[in-house]
């Protein structure tokens, strides 16, 4: 009997047993399910109705009676989206100013960090981080605003989940990236050819004794981590980047904690999302049909009306929790799962993985199935790992790829 086979088999026992046991399981998980409920206080993760999107003018009424509050904003291992999207807030970001004093933030104000160092212990009421921790200098900067910070909130997928920098734990290591970036790459090879250097290539050293001084440079990591894996976190924002509703749903907690003396989200809520995944949102029409071929979007002529997945275009969606209004799926575009998982799964990538795979014909009684057509089918998705991690590597059960030790 082939493994596909055996496969079909199992499944068919499974199915035969899966009414009782579930049943079973609901009925054991009720009472964790109200007390999750009851838990719930009002927060924009929890309960999105609860914080609906405010206009941030009228959101912030000027100082607070007991004076400005302290914000600090800062990257880590970032591309500046993130930074970019607190701007979208447009003239707005000034009305953010009469609330708080911006102690901090590289993109846009001049705070540094030795004016961070010299101000009390939890005396910054809240700091946003964006990115991942990939070096020395974003573990020291995150650890230092964790102990002046009172609130600190992850915000954006790469701080949340380590995002697009994770897929670096694919590599063997810094200095698999230092060498392939710095020799490898046509422009750098170039470089180090046209100015001699071929042989011994130029690479970036982390200390150098120049005439003035030493001169150093952050130390890279071999696994890029996201922020709560090296410091405790009171929040989440996920998006990459997150929505501007999402900032207004934060300030609006902030604004109801420092002027009227409301409540803070529970600890580790996940602001700006909802409590559903995104085609709970996407307003494309689902059929869920059996998936024989894969394309890509610029391949066919994608229906405006029909579920992409339908179409044959994997989409992230029914893994990806909700919130981002399917502001990729609108447009014609596979969710690329950037919100990350819903709430009740752990590992985005398998998730996604298993909803895709139960839409290929795989148990179906069709007589033209066989093993091998279902691997062609199954081939046909480019890249795997970085299709169904794109977003979540660092977060996930696998988090980075070893090297088999050999044994003698
Ligand atoms: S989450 Fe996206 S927008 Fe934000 S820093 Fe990472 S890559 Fe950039
Ligand atoms: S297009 Fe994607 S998000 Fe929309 S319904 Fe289909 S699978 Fe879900
Ligand atoms: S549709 Fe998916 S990839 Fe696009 S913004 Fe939403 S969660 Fe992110």
């Amino acid at each position: 009997m082939s493994f596909f086979d055996r496969f079909k088999k199992k499944k068919k026992n499974e199915e035969t047993a899966a009414p009782k046991a579930e049943a079973k399981k609901e009925a054991a998980a009720a009472p964790a399910a109200a007390a999750k409920e009851a838990a719930a206080t009002p927060v924009g993760a929890k309960n999105p109705t609860t914080y609906p999107t405010a206009d941030l003018g009228t959101l912030l009424p000027g100082a607070p009676k007991n004076g400005k509050i302290n914000l600090a904003i800062y990257w880590a291992a970032a591309c500046g989206g993130c930074d970019v999207s607190i701007l979208d807030t447009n003239e707005r970001v000034l009305t953010i100013g009469d609330m708080a004093n911006i102690v901090m933030w590289p993109i846009a104000a001049d705070g540094k960090e030795k004016d961070i160092e010299a101000m009390p212990d939890k005396s910054i009421t809240v700091s946003l981080i964006n990115g991942a921790v990939r070096n020395t200098e974003n573990e020291h900067m995150v650890k230092l605003l964790r102990q002046k910070s009172l609130l600190v909130v992850c915000y954006g997928t790469c701080a949340c989940f380590g995002g697009t920098p994770a897929l670096a734990n694919l590599t063997g290591g810094k200095d698999d990236i230092l060498n392939y970036v710095y020799t490898k790459t046509p422009t750098s090879a170039n470089f180090q050819k046209d100015c001699g250097h071929a042989d011994k290539p130029v690479v970036p050293v982390n200390e150098y004794k120049a005439p003035e001084g030493v001169l150093t440079l952050p130390v890279l990591y071999d696994t890029v981590k996201t922020l709560d894996q090296v410091i405790d976190v009171d929040y989440y924002i996920p998006g990459c980047p997150p929505l501007q509703e999402s900032i207004s749903q934060l300030l609006k907690a902030v604004v109801d904690f420092v002027y009227n003396g409301v409540a803070l989200p529970p600890k580790g809520a996940e602001i700006g999302v909802t409590e559903k995944c995104l085609c709970d949102e996407c307003p494309r029409t689902k059929e869920y049909k059996r998936i024989t071929k894969i394309v890509e979007p610029y391949q066919i002529d994608v229906d405006p009306d029909k579920c992409l997945m339908d179409q044959g275009i994997l989409c992230l969606g029914p893994a990806t929790v909700g919130g981002c209004n399917a502001r990729c799926t609108i447009v014609g575009q596979p969710c690329r799962g950037c919100y990350g998982p819903t709430h009740l799964v752990q590992e985005h990538g398998s998730s996604a993985l298993s909803a895709i795979a139960s839409l290929f014909p795989v148990l179906d009684d069709d007589p033209t199935m066989d093993e091998e057509k279902v691997i062609e089918i199954m081939s046909q998705i480019k890249d795997p790992l970085g299709y169904f991690y794109a977003f979540t590597l660092g977060k996930s059960l696998l988090n980075r790829s070893v090297k088999e030790e050999k044994t003698a």
